[in-house]
């Protein structure tokens, strides 16, 4: 037998290797591999069973590698369809279907050693401070695995014995399984009764369900979508769940799970990052973890020591846990038979992946959907402009909930014009407006919560001498440094770089003291506020304050048990969060996302202030948002105070389909990079050469550049883009990749190639 085998190291093509007889009866497509290659080794997939290779002298794979093949032949499909349309090698694309907990495993569950903490005996023995280091990670951990604990603190594993040698460590075999919520306690929920609204949704989507098992199965009488549907068209099963903050979408998605699990189906959850809470997983947990479903619910996220991640993957592959919920790469769980997904916040952009593969969950989702059967489910209260779009050309089908599904009204927003609060006083802007300071005072009176939201960490955004102008830059990127009062540092948010805060200007023959700091973080705001308010009981909560494991759990949870009155934050706190008892929800600069270089900036900043404003009010009192903004009249701003997305859609529709940006046209953004400006530049130009010769003729195809990139220099490499813009992206994408494989650029030259890129940087 011959098969062809994905190396796991990007060569552009697969190679095929003989199977010796022992093995022919374990080795399927999918299954993973250690094949000779040159004079090393490797781990690659097999793709393929070839009846005959025309390759000559073959070689045969050394091992075959765990008792089930890991990738699914379905998934298997999906990889190649992510490496065909979003232009990169198989290889790449298997990278993100498989973990890398799961890839690097060769030994699956056994022989796995761990390393257990005992309790430190009454007299310590002393520890260097290396020891020491290694000892505190076991402890924060309680049990690993010692190749991840070696991982997590570079070190030898002579120095966890010699730990082990003291008493404070135990080092054995264990076959244990991690379940990373293991010490949850879960109260079953019951489902509610749903509101006619939630009705009428749940039933075309179980409906849906139904014609798509019935087809799988093949049954007779079933009808075919018409031929006259547009091409492309998923309108046989891909629903937009198009409802409100807090109109119970949840309870829809969860009781659609229920109807699929029922019928001996699967289903994933796809939530962004962000919102993957500790309260979001128990939610679903809850649902089908205890009562009558009793099914295992998988969670993946980043979290996730590598243990953790490979026994849930594991836990799914073996068909043990049939509800999975997690972040982007969940779409790829190997959940068979597939009976829905669900893609909640489905307009969030950290859906889309910011590296090769530079897939978008949500369209693979779709794109898995309609190969595997499977109902697709995209809900949010701010659909993305692409999917209200393709909702409106019937691609999707649209189901709407108008109305939140509990008496609770949406909360009141005011928008404070800044521009008047600066005249008044006539200095600078106050962080907080009157109207904002009043409204914190009479929430703090009431006993009532309040979140104040900035999208910017660190103290203030930039260090300017007003005698000079000198900004204080990063050495290696086109930003300003921003300043982290705690740290007492100069920090790139870009690169890392750091520096010590000068205490006079640094400019050339300037050296002028008064040099000040300008533009305010979210320390800002936590440091202003305490000297405000000094009783009131204030956290902030964005990257830096959260170091540790469990920070972020804590945090909600004093937020929620009412140890806290103020929380600060950036978009980490906007996101999916429910807290009865917030009653206020301010917005410190709301044009912040406006005046990006993208021309989805509006939009962000629409969907920004809705999800914000979503937060306040979701107990018995009626909510307030308070949005400070110096371009009070902005129709992002506006549609957002008054909840009307269909007003903002058509409006900003109208604007893109004058320019001809999506929904209107799919884009391909082309980033060329290298340490040398001029070389890149012209390099840039040759690409557009090439370009012009192949693509322009097409109908409808714009290009656009080169020019230097919003982000014109980031650690010391400068960036030159092109963008495409094209009606129909299957055939460019096809010919991108013909480039990217063809074209020969300098050595320290890369190019990049972003299909349906969401970030423009
Ligand atoms: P969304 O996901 O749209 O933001 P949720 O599903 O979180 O909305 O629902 C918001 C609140 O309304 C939750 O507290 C939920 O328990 C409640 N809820 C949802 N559906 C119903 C219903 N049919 N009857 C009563 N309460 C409901
Ligand atoms: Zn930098």
């Amino acid at each position: 037998m011959v098969v062809r085998v994905a190396l796991d190291i990007a060569l552009g093509r697969e190679f095929d290797y003989l199977v010796p007889p022992q093995w022919e009866a374990q080795v399927e497509v999918g299954t993973r591999v250690r094949v000779p290659f040159g004079a090393r080794e490797l781990l690659g997939v097999v793709t393929e069973l070839v009846p005959q290779s025309d390759q000559p002298g073959l070689k045969a794979i050394r091992k075959v590698i765990g008792a089930q093949s890991l990738v699914t032949p379905k998934v298997l499909d999906l990889a190649r369809w992510i490496a065909g349309y979003y232009c990169c090698p198989l290889e790449i694309a298997l990278k993100s279907v498989l973990p890398d907990a799961v890839r690097k495993e060769e030994d699956g569950w056994r022989e796995r050693l761990h390393v257990t903490r005992l309790q430190r005996p009454g007299e310590a023995p002393k520890l260097t401070a290396r020891q020491e280091e290694v000892y505190r990670i076991v402890e924060e951990w309680g049990d690993l695995p010692l190749q991840e604990l070696l991982r997590l603190a570079e070190t030898t594993s002579s120095t966890v014995r010699k730990l082990e040698d003291l008493g404070l460590l135990r080092i054995a075999a264990k076959v244990s399984e991690r379940d990373p919520h293991a010490s949850d306690v879960l109260v079953a929920s019951r489902p509610l009764a749903l509101n006619e609204e939630q009705q009428g949704a749940l039933s075309q989507i179980t409906a849906a369900m139904d014609v798509a098992m019935a087809k799988e199965a093949g049954l007779p009488g079933v009808v075919e979508p018409p031929a006259a549907q547009a091409p492309g068209s998923t309108a046989s099963q891909t629903f937009l769940l198009h409802g409100v903050t807090g109109s119970g979408k949840t309870e829809v998605y969860l009781q659609a799970m229920a109807y699929a699990l029922e019928r001996g189906r699967g289903a994933i959850v796809l939530v962004p990052e962000i919102a993957l809470t500790p309260q979001t997983v128990e939610r679903f947990k809850s649902r089908f973890s205890s009562g009558p479903l009793q099914t295992l619910v998988a969670v993946l996220h980043s979290h996730l020591s590598a243990g953790e991640r490979h026994d849930e993957w594991h836990k799914i592959r073996q068909g043990r846990a049939r509800i999975v919920i997690g972040a982007r790469s969940a779409v790829f769980a190997p959940v068979e038979p597939l009976g829905l997904i669900v893609v909640d916040e489905e307009h969030e952009h950290s859906y889309k992946q910011e590296e090769s593969p530079r897939y978008h969950a949500r369209d693979v989702a779709v794109v898995r959907g309609q190969r595997e059967g499977a109902v697709v489910v995209l809900g949010s209260a701010t659909p993305s402009l692409e999917s209200y779009h393709n909702a409106i050309r019937k691609k999707y089908r649209l189901v709407s909930l108008p109305n939140r599904a509990t008496e609770m009204k949406l909360p009141v927003v005011r928008i404070v014009d800044m521009r008047q609060e600066q005249s008044r006083g006539g200095g600078p802007p106050p962080l907080f407006s009157n109207r904002l300071v009043e409204a914190i005072t009479q929430r703090l009176e009431r006993g009532e919560q309040t979140m104040l939201f900035l999208n910017r960490r660190g103290y203030s955004t930039s260090l300017q001498c007003k005698k000079c102008g000198y900004v204080a830059g990063c050495p290696n990127c086109s930003v300003s440094l921003t300043y982290h009062r705690n740290a007492q540092k100069l920090l790139c948010h870009i690169c890392g770089h750091e520096e010590r805060v000068p205490t006079k200007c640094p400019g050339p023959e300037c050296g002028d003291p008064a040099i000040r700091f300008s533009g305010a973080g979210t320390e800002r705001v936590e440091d202003t506020l305490t000297r405000r308010f000094p009783k009131a009981r204030i956290r902030r909560m964005d990257s830096d304050t959260l170091q540790r494991k469990d920070d972020f759990r804590t945090v909600l949870n004093d937020f929620r048990t009412g140890k806290i009155d103020i929380l600060v934050g950036t978009q980490m706190i906007a996101k999916g969060l429910h807290f009865p008892n917030v009653t206020l929800v301010g917005i410190i600069h709301a044009d912040l996302s406006l005046h990006l270089p993208d021309f989805r900036a509006g939009e962000r900043t629409f969907q920004l202030l809705t999800q914000v404003s979503g937060r306040a009010g979701r107990g018995d009192v009626e909510g307030e948002v308070i949005v400070q903004s110096f371009t009070p009249f902005h129709p992002a701003i506006q549609f957002a105070r008054r909840h009307d997305f269909l007003g903002f859609y058509d409006q900003e529709t109208e604007f893109r389909e004058q320019l001809g940006y999506p929904p209107f046209s799919r884009v391909a953004l082309l980033t060329l990079r290298g340490r040398n400006e001029d070389k890149v530049k012209f390099g840039a130009d040759h690409l557009r050469k090439w370009l012009d010769e192949r693509v322009a003729s097409w109908p409808g195809t714009i290009i656009a550049g080169p020019a230097p990139a919003p982000l014109a220099r980031a650690e010391n490499y400068f960036r030159y883009q092109i963008m495409l813009r094209s009606p129909r992206m299957t055939r460019l994408s096809r010919d991108l990749a013909t480039l990217t494989e063809t074209l020969t650029l300098p050595d320290d030259l890369r190019l990049t190639v972003d299909i349906d890129p969401t970030s423009l940087l």
